[in-house]
């Protein structure tokens, strides 16, 4: 008989509500526990979704509700010194899906709800007791729930990572912190083209918005870490100063700040990498998203990486009756292509920050790189998972 009926899950971002959902197409129960107080208090900012991602989400029913707050972006451009080239894309795989969190947030926890699935809020778990055949979460205002199983779906500051295995590693501060913003200033891009831009001392990201202007996020280099509290307390006036000073004499990236009303600019706090996790599973818990493996923004993927293991996860505990091999069996489906998609992007990283010589050379470089490039060959596996839901998993 299957060890598994009832699971909690920890974390209401991304992964925990799909995962939730997934379990429920497999026939378990979960609540979801959330510390923040509601689904729109979140970090903010705004996410791509990769087609990968967005083939996982169909496989939960989860797909119209989010494509339905999305800007679709199907063309890719780099920019280096103000110099634009088109980026080769994957035919055939649809376009991102670039989403507000706090809109994503908000179309899952419906979704969830509405099938009935409870999503409780303002419960932080702070520890886990682990009796015979069952596992106990305990949360910070004292109350405690016991299932089955827990999954630590809490991101990549996750407490679940740290109580599977106090060894596990914290993550990697990238040095760069996350700035978002609109601008009056319309960009000469194309509708729906990303362009991912090499400024003279940091690099942005932009995209035209529908309703006009445009929308953009800054990797603002900095010394330390700083929670989004902390990052908050910082006045927006001083925020635009830095803005400024970093990317005034860029190209459309001076604009871009110039042209940012106070009101429309949101820090989304440090960015952090997931060094690989040994420990992704003890007992009757396990780790999904980015609490496992968070690669770097640069990726695209991390939210997309989050739905595909909350899904696999849940055909996993499906098919294979005893928890420990589900998990094993899950960490055998998953580890290898999030590792390669993490060491893909961290190498895209070393690439963020280039000198004024280092950022020449990329000018002349990078259209013939470009045309050489088979997408197909470096994007297609990543663009092209597919899940197959159906078919059974076996150890
Ligand atoms: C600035 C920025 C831009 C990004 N852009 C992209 C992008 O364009 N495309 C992309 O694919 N990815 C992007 N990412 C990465 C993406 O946001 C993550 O990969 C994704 O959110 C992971 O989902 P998750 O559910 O695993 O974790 P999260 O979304 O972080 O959710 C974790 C949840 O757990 C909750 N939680 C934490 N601890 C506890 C606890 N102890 N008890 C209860 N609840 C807890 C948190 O409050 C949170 O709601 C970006 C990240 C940042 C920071």
């Amino acid at each position: 008989m299957r060890d598994t009926r009832t699971a909690i899950i920890i974390g209401a971002g991304i992964a925990g509500p799909v995962a939730a959902l997934a379990l429920r197409r497999a026939g378990i129960q979960a609540t979801v526990y959330e510390g923040y107080d509601s689904p729109t208090a979140t970090q903010g900012g705004a996410l791509a979704i990769a087609p990968n991602g967005i083939a996982a989400l169909r496989l939960v029913g989860a797909d119209e509700i989010v494509i339905a707050t999305a800007t679709p972006s199907d063309r890719m451009a780099m920019s280096v010194d103000g110099k634009r080239v088109p980026l080769p894309t994957v035919g055939g795989v649809g376009p991102y899906q670039c989403v507000d969190r706090n809109h994503l947030h908000r179309a899952l926890h419906d979704e969830a709800t509405r099938r009935g699935i409870p999503i409780e809020y303002g419960k932080r778990l702070v520890d886990v007791r682990e009796p015979a055949d069952a596992v106990t979460g305990v949360f910070d205002d004292g109350t405690t729930a016991t299932a089955d199983l827990l999954i630590g779906a809490d991101g990549v500051r996750s407490t679940v990572r740290g109580l599977i295995d106090p060894a596990n590693p914290g993550p990697d501060y990238t040095g760069l912190v996350g700035v978002e913003g609109v601008a009056a200033h319309t960009v000469d891009a194309p509708p729906g083209t990303m362009t991912f831009a090499f400024g003279k001392k940091a690099y942005y990201l932009y995209w035209p918005e529908p309703s006009g202007g445009t929308r953009w996020g800054a990797n603002l280099p900095y010394p330390r870490p700083m929670s989004i509290a902390e990052a908050r307390a910082v006045p927006t006036e001083r925020w635009l100063r830095v803005l400024r000073e970093t990317y005034g004499d860029d190209h459309p990236g001076g604009d871009l700040i110039r042209t940012t009303d106070p009101d429309r600019l949101q820090v989304t706090g440090s960015l952090h990498i997931m060094p690989p996790v040994p420990r992704w599973h003890r007992g009757r818990m396990v780790l999904v998203g980015d609490a496992a493996h968070a690669p770097s923004n640069s990726s695209g993927q991390g939210a997309s990486l989050a739905i595909e293991s909350a899904i696999q996860l849940a055909r996993c505990l499906r098919d294979i009756p005893e928890v420990t091999g589900a998990f094993a069996t899950y960490e055998r489906l998953r580890r290898d292509r999030v590792e390669r998609i993490a060491r893909r992007a961290a190498k895209l990283n070393h690439a963020k920050a280039p000198g004024p010589i280092a950022q020449r050379f990329m000018k002349l470089v990078l259209p013939v790189v470009f045309r050489a490039m088979n997408p197909e060959k470096t994007l297609g596996p990543e663009l092209r998972y597919a899940i197959d839901w159906d078919t059974p998993v076996t150890v």
